[in-house]
């Protein structure tokens, strides 16, 4: 079964509502059977529950060394639907159903891709890292499968991601890299009081918004132009206090920052703590991830042409959108990112257009082709 819209369609009636897996790793599985690779079933667990991840290989001699990584787990459905988000639907020349951009259309397209490119032959070897648990955070899943296959010496040389990566059409967009990421939690505990007597209270929101404030605005320096800027964003202010005449003792705040590689999570980290210290309040950091960036010239000059041929277009070279599972892959090889348009993903009405879904086959066949010279 190579038509890719089918194959689609099948791939989002699997409610594999992230961690769960309903059966859609073992479909995969099958068809990469058929196509005549090596399959294993890998199951990662921790207290909670228990992620199944696929790995696929056809090795056809020596030669280059491609990897897939994609995830079959989508986010929940949510509100605002207008058709039943696991029931496929095609209306307006638009494919409809949930994760159909992120990211089964990406899986569909690459397995069709390669069952036809094996049919002419050639040198090489190709493996599937398909993974369950990209949705929440990737640890049963790309970051538990990547150590195996390290062990297993199973590891390609490079590595193509199926996510959307698209802006306003199909080819326009490849990420070679990501911003880096990270989360920090700022408590300021003050001394709550009458707001008319201000020589008795220590007013916490007051430290806290200066804090962001002064932040925000701090000079990040930029000079790896590879990246876009550093941005930092408050996300959440919390406070408790409904009282208008109470000035809050206690008051916290979430703040997210994307970096380039002038940054690192530790560098960042020592920014955030020294400021801190001048409004005595309390930080707590969750790390995201580090700044990356393919530097192989040639693997993504290979991808911007092949890209070039089917659809005449010549793809922007960025880093910017939010950070993916390349930030482990890039551990271990050679990562490119490259897939369908991104506007719906984990909306309400999540869709593609059905040409583009057939472009993307066309693209991966294609690179596969010129990637293995074949
Ligand atoms: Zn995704």
């Amino acid at each position: 079964m190579d038509d890719v819209v089918e194959f689609c369609s099948d791939l989002i009636k699997y409610e594999s509502v992230t961690p769960n897996d309903n059966g859609i790793i073992e479909y995969i599985k099958i068809f990469l059977d058929n196509v005549g690779f090596q399959t294993k079933i890998l199951e990662f667990a921790n207290d909670n529950y228990c992620i199944k991840n696929l790995f696929a290989k056809y090795v056809q001699d020596k030669g280059k060394s491609l990897g897939f990584l994609g995830h079959s787990d989508v986010v929940p459905a949510g509100e605002g639907w207008n058709t039943s988000p696991f029931v496929p639907v095609i209306k307006n020349d638009y494919l409809i159903g949930r994760g159909v951009a992120d990211m089964k259309g990406g899986i569909a397209a690459f397995c069709c891709a390669v069952s036809e490119f094996i049919k002419l032959g050639f040198k090489g070897e190709i493996r599937f890292f398909i993974t369950g648990d990209e949705e929440i955070g990737s640890y049963q899943g790309t970051r538990s499968l990547l150590k195996w296959a390290s062990q297993n010496k199973e590891l390609p040389i490079d590595c193509l991601i199926g996510e959307p990566s698209s802006k306003k059409e199909i080819g326009d967009r490849i990420y070679i890299g990501h911003r880096g990421s990270i989360n920090v939690n700022v408590c300021a505990i003050g001394k709550q009081g009458h707001v008319a007597y201000p020589e008795n209270y220590n007013n916490a929101l007051m430290r806290i918004c200066s804090f962001i404030s002064e932040m925000k605005n701090y000079s990040w320096k930029y000079n790896d132009k590879r990246y876009p800027k550093t941005n930092l964003e408050p996300t959440l202010l919390y406070v408790g206090n409904y009282a208008e005449n109470i000035v809050p003792g206690r008051c916290s705040a979430n703040i997210n920052v994307r970096f380039g590689a002038d940054y690192t999570l530790e560098k960042l980290e020592q920014i955030f703590f020294n400021k801190a210290k001048q409004y005595d309040l309390h930080l707590d950091f969750r790390r995201s991830g580090e700044a990356y960036c393919c530097d192989n010239i040639e693997l993504i000059n290979l991808l911007s042409n092949s890209i070039c041929k089917i659809t005449n277009i010549k793809p922007e070279i960025s880093t910017a959108g939010g950070t993916s599972d390349g930030r482990y892959m890039i551990n271990y090889c050679n990562v490119i990112e490259f897939g369908l348009q991104d506007i719906t993903i984990h909306q309400p009405n999540e869709k593609i257009k059905i040409n583009d879904l057939q472009i993307l086959k066309d693209i991966y066949f294609q690179f596969l082709k010129d990637y293995f010279n074949a």
